[in-house]
């Protein structure tokens, strides 16, 4: 429990309107998008620039109090929850597009931007930033970057880390430190930069971001192809591939998601399909036409039952809301989700899937699925229920098969949501031992204290989280 000094200093430094200890307030920001984990923190804060944040953070360190980073909350891995309580550290008040640089194509960013406001004031300029995880309505360019977020367009384009050319970040120690800069190559020593992108919020805290852009491209289509059997779906991805097209998007859907996106807002999807795969395609026109032409031919001649050209940017733009309804519909009636985003080298995908649901027949469980497709990336998501001792026990056996299953076929237990609380359990069973010694050292140079959104990734405690 912080003392109550504690919090009259935090409201000196970040102005008395920006601290809340209300129950209220305490238990909203006990969340995140975990279905698994909550735990209150003492206070939540909302710093209004690097400064004040600076403060705090010398404060806490010198006091030893826990802080927990936070943007949008959107995350699925538990890394947003205070789960050694002290403070939540809330950016989404440092919110301004400083800066959109036409000329560089770059943009200077406060970390609470949301991804979508940034989306819109960018194609203004007739620019985009490719990254685009299907949560970009709430989550902020924080927590992208602390999360290496990837989404449906990083097939073609990368994913987040490929994006940041440079950051300020405030240590847990207090000192204000710039990463990287503003120029596409930077070899000035370690590649610092880097270690914090995806660090989950345990090596510092992100308060701007200088972020590369792309052109809006002239073109786009989008086709989805039908499958009678998600195994195929998966050989597809490869086969498109090889056929010399790198689609912009490749994204899959199961039929228990289909079916859950059609309950909950119709959009006229295949509901017998096993699966699909939605394709979309970006450039100069011709070369759309012609790479759209080619993704057609090739499912058809590998074992699509139909193939569907959105027709209009209207139908297109419907083909992708259905599948940000399938991240959100999967919560739907279910008590308890375990979302993993298990990646594997694409032409291992086939496999995978055919594994999943072999465990969901083997546990008698509904394991349903969505994902990045064309990274080899899948979002398998077990129903189930955390108070059914049971039932939760069985799931989360067959969780670890499939983490099993994506390490067997050369993959990784997390493609882009993190370890954060959800995945301990397994990273200690996948991850080389000396690495993880390596990571510690980091974390003990930057954090002497501990003070950093502490248990995450791996638990220094004796009890750690479940
Ligand atoms: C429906 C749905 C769809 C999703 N789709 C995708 C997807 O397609 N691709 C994908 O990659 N993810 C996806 N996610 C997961 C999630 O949205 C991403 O991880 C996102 O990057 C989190 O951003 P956020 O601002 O909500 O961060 P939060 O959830 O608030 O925090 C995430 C982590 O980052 C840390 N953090 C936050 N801000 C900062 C900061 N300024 N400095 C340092 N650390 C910070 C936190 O401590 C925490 O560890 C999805 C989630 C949902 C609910």
């Amino acid at each position: 429990m912080i003392k109550e000094s504690i919090i009259v200093d935090l409201q000196r430094i970040v102005g008395k309107e920006n601290v809340f200890t209300s129950p209220e307030c305490l238990k909203t920001y006990s969340y995140d998008g975990t279905t698994t984990w909550t735990h209150k923190p003492d206070v939540v804060i909302f710093p209004l620039n690097t400064k004040a944040l600076s403060q705090v953070m010398k404060l806490s360190n010198r006091e030893k109090i826990a802080v927990t980073p936070r943007g949008g909350g959107t995350n699925v891995s538990g890394g947003s929850i205070p789960i050694s309580g002290g403070i939540v550290l809330c950016l989404s008040k440092m919110d301004r597009i400083t800066k959109i640089d036409k000329e560089n194509m770059m943009a200077t960013v406060e970390a609470g931007v949301v991804l979508q406001d940034l989306v819109l004031e960018l194609a203004k300029e007739g620019l985009f930033f490719p990254p685009d995880p299907q949560s970009y309505y709430g989550a902020t360019i924080g927590g992208i970057i602390a999360e290496n977020a990837g989404g449906p367009s990083c097939l073609k384009y990368g994913v987040t880390k490929q994006y940041v050319l440079g950051m300020e970040v405030i240590l847990p120690t207090g000192e204000i430190i710039n990463l990287g800069g503003r120029t596409l190559n930077n070899v000035i020593g370690y590649d610092l930069l880097h270690i914090i992108i995806s660090s989950e919020g345990t090596l510092g805290v992100v308060t701007r971001a200088d972020l590369r852009l792309m052109l809006l491209p002239p073109a786009r289509k989008t086709v989805m192809a039908v499958y009678g059997d998600a195994v195929i779906a998966g050989e597809n991805v490869s086969r498109v591939l090889e056929a010399g097209v790198i689609p912009t998007k490749i994204e899959y859907i199961d039929n228990w998601v289909i079916n859950k996106i059609e309950e909950t807002m119709p959009f006229g999807l295949p509901r017998d399909a096993d699966a699909v795969l939605l394709f979309e395609t970006d450039g100069a026109s011709e070369a759309v036409e012609r790479e759209t032409e080619i993704i057609v031919e090739v499912a058809r001649k590998h074992g699509a039952k139909e193939v569907r050209i959105a027709e209009s940017i209207n139908e297109a733009n419907q083909f992708w809301m259905a599948r940000r309804v399938g991240a959100s519909a999967i919560y739907r009636d279910t008590k308890t989700v375990l979302v993993e985003d298990v990646t594997v080298p694409r032409g291992n995908l086939p496999v995978l899937i055919k594994r999943c649901k072999e465990l969901a027949k083997k546990y008698n469980l509904e394991i349903v699925a969505l994902g990045h497709a064309g990274d080899g990336n899948l979002h398998p998501a077990i129903l189930t229920d955390i108070t059914d001792v049971n039932h939760y026990q069985k799931a989360t056996e067959a969780m670890d098969e499939i983490f099993q299953a994506a390490v067997e076929f050369g993959g990784v237990i997390s493609g882009e949501h993190g370890i954060g609380l959800e995945k301990q359990k397994f990273l200690m069973k996948t991850i080389d031992p000396t690495v993880l010694t390596i990571m510690k050292k980091i974390k003990t140079l930057l954090d002497p204290n501990n003070i950093m959104n502490p248990e995450k990734i791996w638990s220094e405690s004796d009890k750690p989280p479940r």
